[in-house]
């Protein structure tokens, strides 16, 4: 991660920070006058070298960055462990969060029994954040949550709506990933997606909400899902032919994403000519792009009858950092060593 130190010197491009551990993921994305917006955030893997280390406030720490913006996409524990922490430590920083996790004021809470651990912890957290009016951001797809990164910079949110967070809330066990909030940031020229956890059908409402504009005037997309093919859809993709416009994805487990043919590699491959994951079993250190029939041949383990590859990552080798010009090209694109470009 110590090349994340050059960007704090660079500002001329919008810079964004995809940190993709196996499991665990947090977006920065920074303005060149110095706003960030950090979503999510996790702790690293188990493992003795990183448990006093937070790979996002270290991430933060070595960009020379203070927090704009904090937002918890949803509750689950890879994307929540850690925040808390940022929460405390950035404690002017306006949290975002979907509002039918927090209590209303007055009343009790009654999502607190669904969580547990560290994703309580966050979202108590947020609880006690947005005490502090300044502090509340509702995440929710309405103009009311759109907030300013920077001097050029707008951030929005793309899903859910009210509507759509009460009905999946309305679940005894509601679907976490279908009331995720994915986000666009814009920066002059520059469109990102940062798709968030969020599945097929939020992205097809958000297409309804949307049109006619689709993803594919986006200069960048983190795919949502962890490459998923439950989280792939033609409004934030793009459509074919596979373009060579950077769509950064972190892996969950041996599962997700799966390289089997046919399934969520080789259909993100088919309107994305390369994928950076920000970690790349069994390839760490590998200097040129690998191929994904490399990967099948390496797999390591077989979940179900299908290919997977397992292996966890350092949160500090597993990144990948893009700087892009106003106009939406990419500058430069760094990555740590776990990290890798997978092509078909
Ligand atoms: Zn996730
Ligand atoms: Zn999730």
């Amino acid at each position: 991660m110590d090349d994340l130190a050059a960007l704090a010197d660079d500002d001329e491009h919008l810079h964004v920070v995809l940190i993709g551990p196996s499991p665990g993921e947090s977006v920065l994305v920074g303005t060149p006058d110095g706003a960030w917006l950090v979503v999510d955030s996790m702790l690293g893997p188990t493992h003795p070298s990183q448990q006093d280390r937070h790979p996002v406030a270290e991430a933060l720490r070595r960009l020379g960055a203070y927090p704009s913006l904090l937002a918890l996409t949803h509750p689950h524990h890879d994307h929540a462990s850690g925040l808390t922490d940022l929460i405390n430590t950035y404690d002017d920083a306006p949290v975002g969060c979907v509002p039918v996790w927090i209590a209303p004021a007055g009343g009790m809470s009654s999502t607190a029994m669904l969580l547990k651990g560290d994703a309580e912890d966050a979202r108590a957290a947020i609880e006690r954040a947005w005490k502090d009016p300044v502090r509340e951001w509702r995440l929710l797809a309405d103009p009311s949550a759109d907030r300013s990164l920077g001097t050029h910079g707008r951030v929005e949110v793309l899903s859910p709506s009210q509507q759509e967070a009460d009905a999946a809330h309305a679940y005894p066990t509601p679907s976490f990933n279908a009331i995720s909030a994915a986000m666009r940031v814009t920066w002059h020229d520059v469109e990102l997606i940062l798709g968030a956890d969020l599945t097929t059908p939020g992205w097809q409402a958000v297409q309804g909400r949307r049109a006619p504009t689709t993803g594919d005037a986006a200069h960048m997309h983190k795919a949502s899902h962890h490459g998923s093919d439950t989280g792939h859809h033609a409004w934030a993709l793009g459509v074919a032919p596979p373009t060579h416009r950077p769509v950064g994805l972190t892996p969950y487990n041996v599962r997700v994403p799966n390289f089997a043919p046919g399934r969520d590699i080789d259909k993100l491959h088919d309107t994305i000519d390369e994928l950076a994951m920000t970690a790349v079993p069994g390839y760490a250190g590998n200097p040129g792009p690998v191929q994904v029939a490399s990967i099948r041949a390496a797999r390591t383990a077989t979940v179900g009858g299908v290919p997977a590859v397992g292996g966890r990552h350092l949160a500090f080798d597993a990144w990948w950092a893009w700087s892009l010009r106003p106009d939406g090209t990419v500058g430069t694109a760094r990555h740590g060593s776990a990290a890798n470009v997978v092509i078909r």
